[in-house]
């Protein structure tokens, strides 16, 4: 009992006195979380035999991380626009103003200007949606995971959802197709192989449980060589032979034809026009705000009348409504979609922008880095894929300022990334590649300064 490794711990009060010596800047809530967060890691490195931690050290690097504003402004340097980890899709300017607007001032969400009576929080934007779509009716959610929770719960709970299993896919980690089928309390049926999936595997399993048949987007991987799916329109004939509404899951999708605007390297590029899919006839079709569409997380569901007016009966619906400030945003970006102000949409733009203006840019960073101590900067070509699950397979070119790093570019690259204002950058090749597409008027200072502060740290 007396060898038990945990008394060599200092109690809390000691530890608690000697933060407040080795952290007096810190807020008291900082110290007393960090005291109580090293604590239950050092007994659990203790209680597996691990070294003692060094606390102090510990609590200080926790300090630093719990004192920094979440979440705070990086520079994208990765050339990647929906970058997951970097919060996916800018929203417009405008947007940003809408949502302050409706952050500071009381507003008519749910009142009828008119009528003085209660009004329908989502009513102009389902408008919006509809004129610029095509589609009949619409609604929108919290994300799109929510989108297809909510249409699977309403329409085949307690049924079999046909789904092939080439699209039983994973995204970024926490969304799972079969756990989200799962938890609407619906039975998934897998048809098909991983690679090919055909007409008949479908036909042969529908039956007389069979509640709808759902059609995922795979987001972020391709399939090449020996495969085969179903194409939306024939699935749609499927359905229709045996009564089964049709799902299409898009991920990400927009609502402006980007074949139009030269985008159209591959299928999944025309594959992500909602209108499009809507016209194959899909009962159905969900994707998210905050992808391809450029606006704020949410799903968007677009589909005939009566599915959406169950959607909205459900009560699910209203645990997995929109907030008010994301209705802003996304009010503004679909104003500025269907009044042909796209350019006002940061991810639209920064889609369509000429490489050559990329490569302006990049020009600009190169002269501007010539003196920063890092070898010679220099300019590289290269392309990056546009991430958020749009367009796999497909990589816009691109340019990109290569920095020799004597001392390893993965040291480089972690200590731009401890810059105050974060730089995320690539590495290849042993240079650390950061990319001009993504950067924003004002990146370069923060680049300029972060490298200042790397030549101190590596
Ligand atoms: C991204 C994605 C989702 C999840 O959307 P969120 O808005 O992140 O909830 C669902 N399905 C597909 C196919 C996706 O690409």
């Amino acid at each position: 009992m007396n060898d038990d490794p945990r008394r060599q711990l200092p109690s809390m009060d000691r530890l608690l006195r000697e933060l407040a010596v080795a952290l007096p800047d810190s807020a008291d809530w900082v110290r007393r979380e960090v005291a109580r967060r090293v604590m239950v890691e050092a007994r659990a490195a203790l209680a597996s035999g691990a070294r003692a931690l060094p606390l102090l050290e510990r609590a200080a690097q926790m300090a630093r991380a719990l004192e920094r504003p979440h979440p705070s402004r990086v520079v994208n340097a990765t050339g990647v626009i929906l970058h997951t980890n970097l919060g996916r899709a800018l929203l417009a300017p405008g947007a940003a103003i809408a949502v302050a607007q409706a952050a500071r001032h009381y507003t008519d969400l749910e009142l009828d200007l008119e009528s003085g009576a209660r009004g329908d929080r989502l009513e102009s934007i389902e408008a919006l949606l509809c004129a610029l779509s095509g589609a009949a009716a619409a609604l929108v959610v919290n994300n799109n995971a929510a989108a297809l929770l909510l249409a699977l719960h309403t329409l085949a709970r307690g049924r079999e959802v046909v789904v092939s299993r080439g699209e039983l896919v994973e995204i970024g980690g926490s969304f799972r197709v079969p756990e989200i089928i799962e938890q609407a309390g619906v039975q998934l049926c897998e048809v098909g192989a991983t690679n090919r999936t055909h007409r008949h595997d479908y036909e042969r399993a529908i039956g007389p449980n069979t509640g709808l048949l759902l059609k995922v987007h795979r987001s972020n991987f391709e399939q090449r060589g020996f495969v085969s799916e179903v194409p939306l329109a024939e699935l749609v004939q499927i359905g229709a032979r045996h009564g089964l509404p049709v799902i299409e899951d898009l991920g990400s999708a927009t609502l402006l034809d980007l074949r139009a605007e030269g985008l159209s390297t591959t299928t999944t590029t025309d594959a992500s026009f909602a209108p499009a899919r809507l016209e194959s006839g899909a009962t159905l079709v969900c994707f998210s705000g905050d992808k391809l569409l450029g606006g704020p997380q949410a799903g968007l569901l677009l589909g005939d009348a009566d599915t959406i007016a169950a959607l909205r009966k459900n009560p699910l619906a209203r645990a997995l409504r929109l907030d008010k400030l994301s209705l802003a945003a996304l009010d503004f970006t679909l104003r500025a979609i269907a009044e042909g102000r796209g350019d006002e949409v940061p991810t639209l733009r920064q889609l369509r922008e000429p490489v050559a203006a990329v490569e302006a840019r990049a020009r600009a960073l190169v002269q501007r880095l010539q003196h920063s101590g890092f070898g010679n900067p220099t300019l590289h070509a290269t392309d990056a894929p546009v991430g958020g699950g749009a367009m796999p397979g497909f990589a816009l070119p691109s340019f990109a300022v290569a920095l020799e790093a004597p001392a390893g570019a993965a040291g480089l690259a972690a200590a731009l990334r401890h810059a105050p204002i974060p730089v995320i950058a690539r590495v290849a090749d042993e240079r650390v590649l950061l990319d001009a597409r993504t950067l924003l008027p004002g990146d370069d200072d923060a680049i300029k300064a972060a490298l200042e502060a790397a030549k101190r740290r590596v």
